[in-house]
């Protein structure tokens, strides 16, 4: 970390920053130059607050030359990170398909996908319970029925489960789910992301919808810092200034992810997409840029979803693009975990 100091600062108060910024187990090169005088700041930093030094009224300018993150940062963890998700492995070298619909909506629907996508060859079953929605009057989710919902199907098919958290209040109710989904719109919940690293969970942490890869890796941070390394990262498509499509797809997130982190990277390119025909195309780039699986809307019967029908793909649409998946997974030397 580099600050910069201000011409007038006295050097009283300089000598009194340093010795504070000492006292936090960081050391200081201290450089006086014709133009600027500069603290290089070398050691651990990321608990040195940068609000803190700019406050400090000596201050004119701080800058990261290191990342804020450690625990997800791969310089101090080069090996990826592989993830047990109900017996599966999710991480490097495997690929993972986790299917299923936006919402569960009765027994008949989520056994009758659970089926299908099994059949397909998904890897995980996917469906959420609790449903954050845009209007209070849309279709909230089964709740508590939607999650027994979920094990009897795991029960059926054998395929682990991913529902959506909402509240660290929850986490009780979600003990036996094999993967908790924190959705975009909760990516900044620090209080369930912390409630998170105290559990063991795996956690599959989506991108919030104008987050930074930044802000992702500092929420994973939070999961981490609390003793939970069981996270799993999801790029789902972002806000920009295209209406053409829900969200933008930054399929650059998988190799700038890959290079600064040792987590896994799932595609969701069904939220990105917006629409069933562009999951396809969307799903193909993920592969080939190396994200580690993909997350897929598939609906008994998209035209009378209670949820993202327009995005969910059919068992058949979904059973022709696993076999074009499987395919390009393996090219990519990945095998189907
Ligand atoms: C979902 O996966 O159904 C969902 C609500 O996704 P996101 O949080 O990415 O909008
Ligand atoms: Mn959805």
């Amino acid at each position: 970390m580099i600050v910069i100091l201000r011409p007038e600062a006295s050097q009283e108060a300089v000598g009194l920053l340093m010795e504070q910024i000492r006292s936090q187990g960081v050391e200081i090169h201290y450089s006086r130059g014709t133009q600027e005088t500069i603290l290089g700041l070398v050691g651990d930093t990321t608990h040195v607050d940068e609000d803190w030094l700019r406050a400090s009224g000596v201050v004119a300018d701080v800058r990261r030359v290191s990342e804020p993150y450690k625990l997800a940062n791969r310089r101090f963890h080069p090996e990826d990170t592989r993830v047990d998700a109900g017996g599966r492995t999710i991480g490097e070298g495997t690929f993972t398909v986790i299917a299923g619909p936006c919402s569960v909506e009765s027994e008949a629907q989520l056994l009758e996908v659970a089926q299908a996508v099994k059949k397909s060859g998904a890897t995980c079953l996917r469906g959420g319970a609790f449903k954050p929605r845009t209007s209070p009057y849309s279709f909230q989710g089964l709740e508590n029925e939607g999650l027994a919902l979920l094990r009897e199907a795991r029960r059926i098919t054998g395929l682990p489960i991913v529902t959506e958290i909402m509240s660290e209040t929850q986490l009780d109710d979600f003990a036996d789910v094999d993967v908790i989904q924190v959705g975009a719109r909760n990516m900044q919940n620090f209080r369930l992301l912390k409630a998170l690293g105290h559990s063991k969970k795996p956690v599959l942490l989506k991108r919030g919808l104008s987050s930074t890869i930044e802000e992702l890796l500092m929420s994973a941070e939070y999961i981490l810092a609390g003793g939970n390394p069981n996270v799993i990262l999801c790029e789902r498509g972002i806000r920009t200034f295209e209406k053409m499509i829900r969200n933008n797809l930054d399929i650059s997130a998988v190799p700038i992810i890959k290079q600064k982190s040792h987590l896994p990277v799932i595609i969701d390119p069904s939220h990105a997409a917006g629409i069933a025909w562009m999951v396809e195309p969307l799903a193909r780039t993920a592969i080939a840029a190396g994200a580690d699986g993909l997350m897929i809307e598939v609906h008994n019967d998209p035209p009378h979803a209670l949820c993202d029908g327009a995005q969910s793909l059919n068992p058949a649409q979904f059973d022709s693009l696993m076999q074009d998946v499987r395919r390009r997974a393996a090219f990519e030397g990945k095998a189907f975990s």
